[in-house]
């Protein structure tokens, strides 16, 4: 077991030290699709200390051409990201503390989690759920590596609450033209060479060193790079990060909310506080109705009017096939909430 990291060791900038380092640190990745699965599986490998990986989806068949932690057999049964996701990197490295979270990342999460870790990883696939991540940061003084891929393009920013610009400061540079990976497509490639930033941005903080104040971009099927420093960018009168920060993004929404995920003709719906779902029983009151009803660890889903509902343990809901949030709403009272 001593030769597991000796490689790592052997690179100048991480050390014994610094591996020493890295088996204290607590890292935080928030999405468990493409890139949170090539960040995480790179950081159990390098030993980090305690991984927390916090998903809200479960695994499809269109998952599996990218997102490299999960099996054929994850999309067959519907697993949810985040349980896949702590199993299999539980398997790659039994040595660390591993913490798959299947919820979505809000506001009420996103406070308790920063308080406790010494790094974010993005690995989300929006630009909402990033603000809720720089607005935590920010609050919370934790550093957050930002990553984004679409096509064959990728995107990286580190950012060090206090001293770098954040999210907020820059959202004028970035690329917010509505394309998303079921839009546009993606290939794997873009996702590794984006995660390999991160992670190697991630590494580089936790053993001590410093991150890098340039936004990197590139395209790995064009060949293009670019790399700029914003560090100049600093908005200081930015409402997230700046001595009068309104940290808008944590304001807590109330009622019932409801978010089109994006070109999935799917619309989520979440019941005004988290619940706790007996799924069991809920599947029995719908299999008259439903014909089957299937309910694994943390889900359960069933077809109704030709719809496809996976509901989760705290009532967050998924109906697919609908593109009309008061449908989706209709349906939700209907099927779930009764
Ligand atoms: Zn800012």
């Amino acid at each position: 077991m001593a030769e597991r990291y000796s490689r790592q060791e052997r690179f100048a900038p991480i050390g014994k030290e610094g591996q020493a380092l890295l088996a204290e640190k607590h890292v935080l990745i928030v999405g468990a699709g493409a890139l949170g699965s090539a960040n995480a599986e790179m950081l159990a490998r390098a030993g980090i200390g305690r991984i927390t990986i916090i998903d809200r989806d479960y695994i499809e068949w269109s998952n599996l051409a990218r997102q490299q932690l999960y099996t054929e057999e994850d999309a067959a049964s519907s697993r949810a990201k985040a349980k896949a996701a702590e199993a299999r990197l539980k398997a790659i490295n039994s040595t660390i503390e591993v913490v798959g979270i299947a919820e979505e990342f809000d506001p009420e999460n996103a406070e308790l989690l920063l308080k406790d870790v010494d790094m974010v990883i993005d690995g989300t696939d929006n630009f909402n759920t990033r603000f809720i991540i720089n607005d935590a940061a920010c609050k919370y003084k934790v550093p957050w590596i930002y990553g984004g891929c679409v096509k064959s393009d990728g995107i990286s920013l580190s950012i060090l609450p206090g001293q770098t610009p954040c999210l907020q400061c820059l959202i004028d540079q970035l690329p917010q033209d509505g394309e998303t990976c079921e839009t546009a497509g993606i290939i794997g490639p873009a996702v590794q060479v984006t995660a390999a930033y991160q992670t190697a941005e991630c590494l580089k903080f936790l053993t001590g060193h410093s991150m890098s104040t340039h936004l990197v971009s590139f395209d790995v099927w064009g060949r293009q790079y670019s790399s700029i420093d914003v560090a100049k960018l600093k908005d200081p009168q930015c409402a997230s990060c700046s001595a009068e920060a309104q940290f808008p993004y944590l304001k807590k929404e109330k009622g019932i909310r409801t978010a089109v995920l994006c070109g999935r003709d799917t619309v989520q719906v979440r019941p005004g506080r988290k619940e706790n779902v007996n799924l069991e029983r809920l599947a029995q009151r719908i299999e008259p109705l439903a014909g089957e009803a299937r309910v694994n660890e943390v889900l359960l889903r069933f077809h109704m009017e030709e719809k496809r509902f996976v509901v989760f343990k705290d009532g967050r809901t998924l109906i697919h096939g609908v593109e009309d949030v008061q449908e989706a709403k209709k349906l939700y009272h209907r099927y779930v909430e009764a």
